[in-house]
């Protein structure tokens, strides 16, 4: 079975069809021009955009999309959808987001993913949402990742997510968690 990934990044499509490999399913990049307008006001509703804007030229019966982000309680769940938003580049991010917890013990945060699968209409088959649960650290620890993934401790592996392997990270993070309950449900109620 063909699933448009609504998503202009080859390697997401890539890291997905990779956890997805023991499943009959194939994830492929839009066909034609993909520009969705994100302007939902949570993960979901973002990612519902994006699934809904890859359907209009879609050539497949179903549509994924994610939306993802790290919400710090302190902060009242900044910078969430605005992660990508929050400064220029990602380590301008990771500064600010320092910067405002100068001070701040309580450091508690968690990374949300949201995933929807529309049909070929638009309408929203199935929704999502999986978290990591966490804190900030107040410097950045470990090598690997990407975005914010330096000053974020991961509470189930006592570790910084850039300390953690790539099959590490592809176990506990929050897109990993969204897309094996998108594969459980494509499982059991799409293919049978
Ligand atoms: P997207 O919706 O997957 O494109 O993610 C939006 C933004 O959230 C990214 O640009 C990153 O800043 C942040 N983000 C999402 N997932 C992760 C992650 O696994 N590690 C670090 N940062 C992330």
């Amino acid at each position: 079975m063909l699933i448009t990934l609504a998503t202009s990044n080859k390697n997401k499509v890539d890291e997905i069809n990779l956890i997805a490999k023991d499943y009959d399913i194939e994830f492929i990049l839009p066909k034609g021009e993909f520009d969705p307008v994100e302007d939902g006001k949570d993960f979901i509703e973002n990612a519902y955009c994006k699934a809904k804007c890859a359907s209009l030229n879609g050539t497949t019966e179903l549509y994924l999309a994610d939306d993802s982000g790290l919400c710090v309680e302190a902060l009242d769940g900044a910078p969430g959808i605005y992660s990508a938003r929050y400064a220029k580049t990602p380590k301008e991010r990771i500064e600010k987001l320092l910067d405002n917890l100068k001070g701040v013990e309580k450091r508690d945060a968690k990374f949300v993913c949201a995933m929807v699968i529309t049909d070929k209409k638009g309408n929203i088959v199935y929704k999502t949402q999986g978290e990591c649960i966490g804190s900030i650290l107040k410097q950045e620890k470990g090598t690997g990742g990407f975005g914010y993934d330096p000053i974020f401790f991961v509470k189930s592996e006592n570790k910084g997510m850039a300390e953690l392997t790539k099959e590490q990270k592809a176990k506990v993070s929050h897109r990993a968690k969204a897309l094996n309950n998108v594969l459980k449900f494509l499982k059991d109620e799409i293919i049978k």
